[in-house]
């Protein structure tokens, strides 16, 4: 990332700007550590932009008797009636009575006694401000901020407070929300004249947003609950024009500049070329019409000229496979190699066997590479690659690895894009010019709205359209007590020729117990499904990637009935044959973890259902994930349900390491500004692209000044 400029010319005074916060009276090198560590604050600038999570009324008092919901601030004002002790079995705490006209309400303190003794003193008119709480079926307010009440002076100067978030952290080193608003305010003292507009004049005017520092000065300190909304509505559309701004320049770059190889349409349309032959003959089945559109869109990107870096969305078991294959076959009827990238050994060797499958018959070379493959082979591999005798490589990231160099790449697809880094995508293909055109393939279904708004700059296709024929899965939601008529249902499918998947959760940090509830889960199962009538086979992650491959071989090979495993089975796994997926403790996956396992199933001709097994306590969430689970198939859906349980940032992986993509906008409540931001950063790119326009200086300004402050999230 490039500097401020500063080529000669006149010295600029040091914006106090980007003064690092420990400068800032009451901060200093302690504090700002955590400040970094916690909220991403590590200059003046980044402490404007800390904006306040909520607002409460101070400026209203509350009659004590209407003093009611738990858990909500008021402020009360009355007399101090009394303060005394109580005493309890272990301890004691004091406790002191408010009077108003319309009631009394008592305020307790458990700690501190001393000095609050100190502070109050019985007969005088305070203000009392804090969260209520019921104790005994009275409405309390534990440790309220106490505030003597001298005269009209004292109520004049009552605000709207603004609430930041803090952490535990910082609350501990007095630097809780309150602090915080002191600081933010000492720092706008000392800022506010920096502070310029970055929004064209037009643009504000036409869309009726207030100018920035204004919209600064509100959400800090706002006068009304009115200039709340008034600044939100401007910050959050300035936040959201940049972001769509930094997509479309990233856009316009790649157009005009990346120059990617043309495959031409003439070669892949003709007959006797791999990719025709392919879908005239060999494929088993006929396209769906989301996969012919978008092979379309493919197509159209491969014979422009322009490199291709395309996101192909489906669900689960929409045919993702095929249409890479199809795009593969368009390269090597080009001239060109193609490569194939999936993040597990188990995953890479399944694509590798489906597709050596499809192929059979024509004259194509497809080899497995993986860190499995013995070093003999590799050398091998790695030779004939570089000669280009080899025209499809699948594999793993032992793809990047040293010693892998194509001849002539002209295509490398990505599975699963989510368990990739961006950085560890693009060593794929980056070392090759011309470079290669990417696909990349996702079954994490991302809402329409938010994959064009969060996935701008690459292009999305979208197979929105499952195969024919596909009976719905039957989701049911059990507790632990229907076990016995899960297992007994399970017996009556396999003796029907069906075959089962058990999946025990695998979290991280409890991994130890984790792996006993598996082992005594296998057992359980073991002695429910004896042999020789049952097979039965274990799968997880700590087994060599030799015996994985030997369990799902004899899975996928039917010798075994029930499969027991955890997640390692949770993306790409094909065994038509298997219509069960029960999954034990549920409640501990996450939703889009939850649709991949069932996933599983449901891909053959045969009714398929999914158990999800929760266990005696679950959360609301839990429940609420469970239930959506039941309710609907439909990946896209469940993702919408799941960006509201958790936020966009976890879903799309753009939340890394405390980066957050956005302070103050949401681009799922805030879909009709993040629209009217693009079509605003898209027309003024396409009139006036280099910004000659004087009316766009405020624009150039901006831009060059934050050119190193932004830490726009790129999504390669
Ligand atoms: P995913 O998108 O999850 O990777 P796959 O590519 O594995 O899905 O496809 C799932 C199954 O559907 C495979 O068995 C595949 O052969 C089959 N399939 C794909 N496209 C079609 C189609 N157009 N008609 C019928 N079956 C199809
Ligand atoms: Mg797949």
């Amino acid at each position: 990332m490039e500097g401020t400029p500063s080529r000669g010319g006149p010295v600029r005074k040091a914006p106090r700007l980007s003064t690092p916060i420990e400068y800032l009276k009451g901060i200093g090198p302690r504090r700002a550590e955590v400040l970094a560590k916690d909220l991403n604050i590590t200059t003046f600038r980044d402490l404007l932009l800390l904006f306040p999570r909520r607002y409460i009324d101070r400026r209203q008092i509350t009659p004590l008797r209407q003093v009611q919901a738990e858990g909500e601030y008021v402020q009360v004002r009355g007399r101090l009636q009394s303060l005394q002790y109580q005493r309890g079995r272990q301890r004691s705490w004091l406790v002191g009575l408010l009077e108003d006209k319309t009631g009394t309400l008592p305020l307790v303190w458990f700690q501190g006694h001393a000095q609050i003794r100190k502070m109050l003193q019985v007969g005088q008119e305070y203000l009392a401000f804090g969260r209520v709480s019921y104790y005994r079926r009275r409405p309390t307010l534990p440790h309220p901020e106490m505030t003597l009440i001298t005269g009209p002076e004292t109520t004049e100067h009552l605000r709207i407070v603004p609430i930041y978030p803090s952490s535990e952290k910082l609350r501990k080193m007095r630097l809780g929300p309150r602090q915080l608003h002191q600081a933010v305010m000492r720092v706008w003292e000392q800022v506010r004249d920096e502070i310029d507009e970055n929004l064209p004049d037009y643009v504000r005017r036409s869309l009726r947003l207030v100018g920035r520092r204004e919209a600064l000065r509100m959400i800090h300190q706002p006068a009304t609950m009115e200039e709340i909304d008034i600044a939100k509505q401007r910050l959050k559309f300035e936040e959201l024009f940049f972001f769509q701004w930094q997509l479309a320049a990233t856009r316009t770059q790649r157009r005009q500049q990346r120059e990617g190889i043309i495959f031409s349409k003439e070669k892949i349309n003709a007959p006797g070329s791999f990719t025709h032959d392919f879908i005239k003959r060999h494929l088993p089945f006929e396209l769906t019409g989301a996969q012919r559109r978008v092979l379309r869109e493919i197509w159209q990107d491969l014979a422009s000229g322009t490199w291709m870096n395309r996101l192909l969305q489906g669900d689960v078991g929409s045919g993702k496979t095929v249409v890479a294959l199809i795009t593969m076959l368009a390269a090597i009827d080009n001239g060109y190699q193609a490569v194939m990238m999936a993040p597990t050994e188990i995953l890479a060797t399944q694509h590798f066997q489906t597709l050596s499958r499809m192929l059979f018959g024509l004259p194509i070379r497809i080899e497995l590479l993986t860190g499995a493959t013995p070093a003999r082979k590799k050398q091998e591999l790695y030779r004939d690659i570089e000669s280009g005798r080899i025209h499809i490589v699948v594999g793993t990231h032992a793809l990047i690895q040293e010693g892998v160099r194509f001849q002539r790449l002209g295509l490398a697809v990505i599975d699963e894009q989510h368990r990739f880094g961006v950085a560890q995508r693009a060593r794929l293909w980056q070392q090759y010019t011309p470079r290669p055109h990417v696909l990349v393939m996702t079954a994490t279904p991302i809402p329409r709205t938010l994959s064009m708004t969060l996935y701008g700059d690459l292009d999305v296709s979208v197979i929105d359209e499952m195969p024919p024929g596909r009976k719905p899965i039957r989701t049911h939601v059990i507790t632990e007590r229907h076990l016995p008529q899960l297992w007994e249902f399970i017996r009556r499918k396999i003796a029907e020729g069906r075959q089962a998947y058990v999946v025990y959760p695998i979290i991280e940090e409890s991994e130890k117990l984790d792996y006993r509830n598996l082992m005594e889960g296998y057992e359980r199962i073991q002695s429910l499904f004896p042999e020789p009538d049952y097979r039965t086979a274990m799968l997880h992650g700590r087994m060599r990637p030799a015996e994985k491959d030997a369990v799902m071989e004899r899975f996928a090979r039917g010798e075994v009935h029930i499969l027991v495993s955890t997640t390692v089975i949770e993306v790409g796994v094909d065994v038509p044959n298997a219509t069960i997926m029960a999954v034990i403790n549920a409640e501990r996956f996450g939703l889009s973890q939850l649709h991949q396992l069932r996933g599983r199933v449901g891909r053959g001709d045969e009714q398929s259902y999914c158990f999800l097994v929760r266990g005696p306590k679950v959360s609301a969430e839990a429940r609420t994930r469970l239930r959506a689970l039941a309710e609907t198939n439909d990946g896209f859906r469940l993702a919408e349900v799941d960006l509201k349980l958790r936020g966009p940032g976890e879903i799309t992986g753009t939340r890394q390491s405390g980066n957050i993509l956005f302070r103050i906008a949401d681009p799922i409540e805030d879909v009709r500004l993040m629209e009217l931001a693009r079509q605003t950063a898209e027309t003024i790119l396409s009139e006036d692209p280099d910004l000659q326009h004087p009316r766009h200086q405020v624009l150039v300004r901006y831009l060059e000044q934050e050119r190193a402050n932004m830490g726009w999230a790129q999504v390669s």
